[in-house]
Formats: C-alpha cells, structure tokens, sequence
C-alpha cells in the first residue's frame, strides 16, 4: 500500500493552465486522495525578453483568471489549497513581472531558469546534441549565472529545481565550480528555499533536483527546503516522496517549510510510512 502523504505539501504542481494535463479541479482532488496537507498549484508564467509567446506559459494577459479559477477552487476543496506560480527568471523583465504579479495574493513564487538566454534548457536533448563540449560547458555556467541573479533579485519565494541543466544527463567537462558556490551564497543571503525536485528521478539525469552534495551544502548554508513533484498530472503528485524525504534527512535536514501569503513555517520532516515518535 502506497503511504499516505499526510505532513507533506506539494507546491509546484501544473494544470491545464500552462503544460499541464488536467483541470485544477482534478489535481486538486488527486492531491486529496493522495492524503496531502497542502497543495498549491504553480502554472507557468514566461515573460521573455523578445516578448514571444511561449505555448506551454499561460496566456499573460489571463493572470487575473488564473488567480480568480485557483481563488475559487480553494473555496471549494476540503483541503488546504495555495495560490503559486513558476516564474521563468530573465534579468531583463523580473521587475515587470514582479508589477505583474503584484495585484495578486500568491502565496508564494517559484524562480525557475529553463532559459540562458534563448538558449532552453530542459526543453529537449536534441537542443544539447549539436552543442560542442565547450558550449556545454558555457550553458552549465550561465545557468548558474542566471541562478544568481535570480536570487539576488528578492523577487520570489524559492527557486524551482536548482541544477536543471543536468536533465538530459549532458555534463559539463569543467564542472562551473565556482559559478555554483556564488549562487549558492546568493541563495543564503538571499533568504531564499529551494526544493527538493523529485521529478529528476524519472528523467534521463535519474536522480532529484538538486544532486545530494548540492543538497548537503544548501543544509550547510542554512537554505530552508522543501519537497515538491513538479507534476503535470494527477499520477505524478506526491511522486517519490518517500526517497525524496529520506534524502533531506540523509542531507542533514529535519524540517520542511511551508508558504501562506508569502510568509514562511517550518515543519517537522514527516517520513511516509514511518510511524510518528
Ligand atoms: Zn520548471
Ligand atoms: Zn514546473
């Protein structure tokens, strides 16, 4: 039998809004039945500096519905339900999203880099395959780049799967030693969280975003974690959550934190189907 989720949140979580498969109403009930505390959807919001319109962000100009549909749904549940979105973080238009998003109560915001530059990440393997060593190198670099000014930025909440450049398991030679160690810094200084991506494991990288050692040093620098599945359907919510939660506790964490109004707790570390002390 599948361990209920009681204790656990999952945040970042994707609807018909943006790429996901179903309506909020059948992830939130997935979530439910899952036996989670809290869910909070977190649709794609993509504001690029050339103003394209990107097919799996939501329509910019259909934020307000987007928060009316979630206001309404929370109404509605029997469960807590939060208000979130996934961000893409572009130096260039933070501070108009960050006006964007201002009218709206979101409980919290995820930064996310898929882009550096034009240049997309997480999108496919086949963007990486032409890419000589030394440029994969660069993207891995600038990735974290991007990861630092996203937190130095003060605009969001916690930072959405932090070492995505490894998806398609598509290394860097020289690993961008200390382009990492100064995003890390700017995440502590920042008084950002990160989460715990349990999505990795089923990409072709096989294991949760970030690596163990990345997680160990966030622990190390007193970055507040949480645990999320990044689903895009009601199957995957709460996916690995067992491995997910005895990696955190392997990392040196026992507390996850949760966001209402963009205000932060901590909680205890629950591991499913580990009977409480
Ligand atoms: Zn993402
Ligand atoms: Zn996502």
């Amino acid at each position: 039998m599948t361990p209920t989720l009681q204790g656990h949140t999952s945040y970042h979580s994707h609807s018909r809004w943006s790429d996901g498969r179903k309506s909020l109403t059948e992830m939130i009930r997935a979530a439910e039945a899952a036996g989670l505390d809290e869910y909070g959807v977190a649709d794609h919001f993509v504001l690029t500096p050339d103003r394209q319109p990107i097919d799996w962000s939501m329509p910019l100009d259909r934020l307000e519905e987007y928060v009316t549909e979630v206001q309404a749904a929370a109404a509605q549940a029997a469960s807590t339900v939060r208000l979130g979105i996934e961000v893409d973080f572009f130096p260039e238009t933070v501070a108009e999203v960050v006006a964007r998003l201002s009218p709206y109560p979101f409980d919290y915001l995820i930064g996310s880099v898929h882009y550096v530059d034009r240049f997309p990440i997480d999108s496919s393997a086949d963007d990486w395959r032409p890419l000589s060593a030394a440029e994969v190198n660069e993207k891995h670099r600038l990735y974290w780049v991007r990861v630092a000014e996203l937190a130095r930025s003060g605009a969001f909440d916690f930072i959405g799967h932090l070492d995505l450049g490894k998806k398609f398991a598509c290394y860097p030679s020289v690993p961008p030693t200390a382009e990492i160690q100064t995003a890390l810094q700017a995440i502590a200084e920042g008084g950002l969280a990160v989460e715990l991506n349990t999505a990795g494991w089923d990409k072709p990288c096989a294991e949760a975003y970030p690596a163990f050692e990345l997680l160990q040093r966030c622990q190390e620098a007193g970055v507040p974690v949480l645990m999320n599945d990044d689903s895009h359907s009601p199957r995957r919510i709460g996916g690995h959550y067992e491995r997910g939660a005895r990696l955190l506790r392997a990392a040196g964490y026992d507390e996850v934190v949760r966001f209402a109004g963009r205000e932060r707790t901590a909680h205890p570390l629950v591991i499913p189907g580990e009977t409480a002390p």
